[in-house]
């Protein structure tokens, strides 16, 4: 048996060594062979180098190194180091020692002992961020929960350990815009949720600001839900009632009542207003057209520039 231990590197240089070599001490004794596949994702500083004196140096390690021609973002080095495992069970794990490898340990402990489960994904205890933040992500789950047709468990990360099924599935999956949560629970397959505790990041900082979580939560959405692109029909059907419904008491105030019909201010907020949910509702369509039109080019989701494999 075999565990595969994927792990995307994006400017991690001061981290890769230590993983490795926390991991190989907590993994030692252990009744099954592991390998590392490291992914370096188009990382601008000294950690390809780092991972090429790995590879070179630890042989007694099974290593992998997929190296990108340019950053394709963490989804994609997770689709690269799928694919380039050989393990029977893989393990999605981060280079900056958040997540600690003991816990792949109490993973492969349940997948092993506990065969009804594919995979097992661990969720935070406790957030190590502020409450708006957390406000927020609670916030989008709700809303994707709603509005698609998956469902998606609020603090569970990426981290998590499946079977070569799960994987398989996974890859098949080949779309170019990849929202990971959404596609562990597309697939389906039975997973467990452990708790785990968020370590503080070993060195350097996190990828992930604000602007580029709010990204990644409308490409949540729109990855898997079609919901957002009815907003036109059911904002178009509200208003043309509304405005019929005026027509008729404009009528009827002119005929029987002689009341003169004044109101430029109502007309120029009129105007703006259904201009803008307009253009609005275009922007939605307008989105998900960008996504047919750059999935219809067929681009692969990386491109490795180079692998070292043994
Ligand atoms: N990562 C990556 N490509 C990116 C951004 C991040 O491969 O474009 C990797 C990063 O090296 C780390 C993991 O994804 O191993 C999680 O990133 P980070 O620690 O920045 O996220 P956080 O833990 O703060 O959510
Ligand atoms: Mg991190």
């Amino acid at each position: 048996m075999k565990l595969s231990l994927v792990v995307p590197c994006y400017n991690e240089q001061d981290n890769v060594e230590l993983f490795y070599e926390e991991t190989v001490k907590a993994f030692s004794g252990v009744g099954f062979d592991y390998e590392f596949v490291f992914v370096n994702d188009g990382s601008r500083d000294k950690t390809l180098e780092k991972l090429k004196k790995l590879y070179e140096d630890k042989l007694e390690s099974n290593i992998t190194v997929v190296s990108f021609s340019r950053n394709f973002g963490k989804e994609s080095a997770i689709y690269a180091g799928i694919k380039n495992s050989t393990g029977d069970y893989i393990s999605l794990i981060d280079a900056d020692l958040q997540q600690r490898p003991e816990v792949v340990l109490e993973m492969m402990d349940i997948l092993e002992k506990e065969p009804e489960y594919d995979c097992v994904a661990a969720y935070q205890d406790k957030r190590k961020e502020n409450s708006i933040m957390t406000g927020f992500k609670t916030g989008f789950y709700k809303l994707i929960n709603k509005l698609s047709e998956i469902k998606l468990r609020a603090d569970a990360s990426d981290f998590r350990t499946f079977t070569r099924g799960v994987a398989d599935a996974i890859l098949e999956m080949g779309e170019y815009h990849r929202f990971s949560k959404g596609i562990f629970s597309w697939i389906g397959f039975n997973t467990k949720f452990i708790p785990y505790e968020v370590q503080e990041r070993n060195a350097g900082e996190t990828k992930w600001g604000f602007k580029k979580l709010v990204k990644y939560a409308l490409e949540g959405i729109s990855a898997f839900s079609t919901k957002p692109l009815k907003l036109a029909t059911y904002i178009g059907m509200f208003t043309s009632f509304a405005a019929i419904v005026y027509l008729v008491v404009v009528v009827i105030q002119r005929l029987f009542f002689n009341v003169a019909v004044s109101g430029y201010a109502t007309i120029v907020g009129l105007i703006l207003l259904l201009g803008g949910i307009q253009l609005f509702c275009i922007g939605i369509i307008g989105s998900y057209l960008a996504k047919i039109y750059i999935q219809g080019k067929h681009r692969p989701i990386y491109i490795a520039k180079e692998i070292l494999k043994r």
